[in-house]
């Protein structure tokens, strides 16, 4: 398996608490996470997809820490400047922010500039550009990150 850097993939916990616990993977914009909570202590479990470490928040704790070294977990706002695919990649001046979480201590800080993201097709209607329908942005896959009525 590959891995970034040095650091080795952190070994997802199963269970705590004796409770087993329930993995549900998700996606900002670029980060993309496994998390899970303990229902018996209140314990955040987070796993970094992008570097497979696992960055953990027990209950009154104020922040996440990285498993394995302690360190509070610091972040970064990535901007995603938004292009319009249909005029030939015009950018818009326009930016979506992202909170990006590493370890300041065993994680490389993320690149501030993020992957280019895009404007979903114009929608016409009544022969005027439909405002709401049109404002959906989309990465470079197509999967929505902000519907157009958001
Ligand atoms: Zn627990
Ligand atoms: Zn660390």
């Amino acid at each position: 398996m590959e891995t970034e850097g040095s650091l080795t993939p952190y070994p997802l916990p199963e269970t705590c608490c004796g409770v087993e616990l329930s993995w549900k993977e998700g996606q900002r914009i670029s980060y993309r996470f496994k998390r899970a909570n303990c229902s018996s202590c209140s314990t955040f479990y987070e796993q970094n997809l992008g570097s497979t470490q696992l960055y953990v928040k027990k209950l009154g704790d104020d922040c996440f820490k990285h498993e394995g070294c302690g360190e509070d977990i610091s972040s970064i706002t990535v901007s995603h400047s938004v292009h319009m695919k249909e005029f030939g990649l015009a950018g818009t001046g326009e930016v979506l922010p992202e909170e990006f979480p590493f370890c300041p201590k065993h994680e490389e800080r993320p690149s501030e500039y993020g992957s280019p993201v895009y404007y979903g097709p114009v929608v016409f209607r009544d022969g005027a550009i439909d405002a709401n329908e049109s404002q959906a942005i989309v990465d470079e896959t197509g999967r929505v990150i902000r519907s157009g009525l958001a």
